[in-house]
């Protein structure tokens, strides 16, 4: 084998924007030759599952090095998340610009985004052209649903059983399964019964959804929901929205991009990239650190009125950092963000519905919406309040509450996702001894830096529970590197196993709860505490530590302390 470069050398930290990924020199010593000295007896080098923003950028870092490696995709083509959510208003809540990969000039140079914040058909053609561009598709099987992973020790490798009955091995499995993969039904009765057309947001079919004419129910007022309601209620004949627990919102505030603005943005893409390098959540947006106590209340609603009517999550991280925090000074902004929603319902008592009493704003995800709540003045939307008439069954045509029977044609259920863990539990991941990661997740994730599992070797996750919470693909970048200079390190040193110590991953763990302890959303009742009413385990108050609070910047530079102090807190062998 020749001389590999070294492990600092792999891993390409921070250089991102336009960065070359390896040098000629390195790229040749890592010949697939050079690699298979070390890996002559499983199928695949490396194996990845999931062909969404994190495994296609995985894969084109795999392929540059020359390595045998596949992505394995139960779908029939590439997206993840943006293939299946393809409900009317589906897009996503980042700057699109925030959103592209980093890491080619070239594709800088050439993707023009039409929007501020990218709907989902246009952010699916982009994932479609980085593929086609990098000739990345060859790389790709598709309808190859992963059903059990088992690690071998005899051969130091995971044997890959799909669907389909068909077996593989690899020598290294990196995951890239999306941490919102798992759509979640209701556990009402009857779901089964109804006759008219149904079906969860996820799952919104391919083939255009006829709304005119219909009347639609919507269960859920989440994120997507809130995407939606807007949407369905223009075209649909009647739309009725069950709402268990109001959500906050603030608008979106999208717009589309010129030539010019396009021209201009792509002059500023390193500063662009570098400020979502320094900032906690991975945007553009930095918190206000003036201090909300050190401001007087003017100057307070100077700040909320400029963020209401500016662009995209500014509302949530552009505020003072004491709104995530301090109870007081969010129930002061909570009272700000109720008021401006009150302005904007015309009945005074279905806008009190509307504003939720039972948690600040900011605590949970904060959707972002346009026309959501000018939507509940048309004629033809309807609000039930799930709290005071439950819902007890679905029926043949449609919804029966406490109070009384709902006829629809379409019901779409909104209900949200078996979040972070669900992708991976429905694998059956059997690691050391046997046990499965199912199990030794029963009561939550446990990591070691969001990336890797004690007693399951040679597993990377990338962009898997206990990362860094942020703008998604600044996080599966970091990831996505970090995973490829381990392997680096591993080829370059000759080595096939690598496994997180035991204390090292209870460390990380121990980290992961303290970085809850500060901020109200601790008390979330939301995926961000592992609450989800339709799944067995994940009652409120059972926490489960899903993400990493400690911000991008610190988890950064924690990955990159690992890395160059030789991989600390793994043993590899
Ligand atoms: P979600 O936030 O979990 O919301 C699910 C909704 O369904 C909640 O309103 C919930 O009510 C309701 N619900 C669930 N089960 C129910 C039941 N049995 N009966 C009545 N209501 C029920 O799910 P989501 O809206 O799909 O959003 C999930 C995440 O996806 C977001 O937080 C976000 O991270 C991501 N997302 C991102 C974007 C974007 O980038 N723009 C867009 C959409 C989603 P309760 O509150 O009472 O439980």
């Amino acid at each position: 084998m020749g001389t590999l470069p070294s492990a600092q050398a792999w891993f390409k930290f921070g250089e991102t924007t336009g960065a070359k990924l390896m040098t000629d020199q390195m790229i040749a010593e890592t010949t697939p030759e050079n690699v298979s000295d070390v890996t002559t007896e499983p199928d695949y080098e490396v194996v990845v599952i999931g062909a969404g923003v994190g495994g296609l950028y995985q894969i084109k870092r795999l392929v540059d090095l020359g390595v045998r490696a596949t992505v394995l995709e139960g779908d029939d083509d590439l997206g993840g998340t943006w293939y299946r959510n393809r409900y009317p208003g589906a897009r996503f809540d980042s700057e699109s610009f925030t959103y592209g990969y980093s890491w080619d000039k070239e594709l800088l140079e050439e993707w023009h985004w039409i929007e501020m914040f990218s709907p989902q058909p246009e952010t699916l053609k982009y994932l479609n052209f980085v593929a086609d561009k990098f000739e990345l598709r060859e790389h790709l099987q598709f309808n190859c649903y992963v059903e059990q992973m088992v690690f071998e020790e005899s051969s130091c490798s995971w044997v890959i059983h799909l669907r389909d009955g068909r077996k593989m091995t690899a020598r290294f499995v990196l995951t890239a399964i999306g941490p919102l993969s798992v759509p979640t039904m209701p556990r009402i009765e009857g779901v089964d019964s109804f006759e008219g057309e149904s079906f969860h947001t996820f799952h919104w079919p391919i083939e255009p959804v006829e709304l005119a004419g219909k009347r639609v129910a919507v269960i859920g007022t989440g994120a997507t929901a809130i995407q939606l309601i807007p949407e369905v209620a223009k075209e649909a004949e009647t739309l009725t929205v069950f709402q268990r627990r109001a959500n906050w919102a603030a608008p979106l505030n999208n717009r589309d991009i010129s030539e010019e603005e396009m021209a201009d943005i792509r002059k500023r893409y390193d500063e662009i990239f570098a400020a979502c390098a320094r900032t906690p959540g991975g945007f553009e947006h930095e918190p206000d650190r003036r201090g909300f106590y050190s401001v007087s209340r003017e100057e307070r609603l100077e700040l909320w009125d400029r963020l209401y009517d500016g662009p995209g999550f500014g509302i949530w991280l552009q505020n003072f950092v004491e709104i995530f925090m301090d109870e007081d000074a969010n129930a002061e902004f909570s009272d700000y963000i109720a008021e401006r929603t009150r302005r904007r319902v015309n009945d005074p008592q279905l806008a009190e519905k509307l504003i939720p009493k039972d948690h600040g704003f900011g605590i949970q995800r904060v959707p972002l919406e346009t026309n959501y709540f000018e939507a509940y003045n048309r004629d033809n939307v309807h609000l039930v309040d799930s709290s005071e008439t439950p819902i007890e069954r679905i029926t043949r045509t449609g919804i029966q509450t406490s109070d009384q029977h709902y006829e629809f044609d379409l019901i779409v259920y909104a209900t949200g996702f078996d979040a972070f863990t669900g992708a991976f539990d429905r694998i059956n991941i059997r690691g050391v001894d046997g046990v499965t990661l199912e199990e030794k997740w029963s009561d939550g994730p446990v990591t070691y830096l969001g990336l890797l599992v004690h007693g399951f070797p040679n597993l990377v996750m990338i962009s898997g529970p206990q990362t860094a919470a942020t703008n998604f693909p600044r996080g599966a970048e970091l990831s996505v590197d970090w995973a490829t200079g381990l392997l680096g390190h591993m080829w370059s040193e000759g080595k096939k196993r690598f496994e997180t110590d035991l204390a090292a991953e209870q460390g990380w763990f121990d980290h992961v709860v303290k970085m809850y302890e500060p901020f109200l959303l601790r008390t979330a009742q939301s995926w961000i505490t592992g609450y989800n009413s339709n799944l067995e385990g994940h009652e409120y108050g059972k926490t489960r530590y899903n993400i990493y609070n400690g911000g991008g910047p610190r988890y950064a530079s924690r990955l990159q302390q690992v890395a160059q102090e030789g991989y600390e807190g793994i043993t590899i062998e």
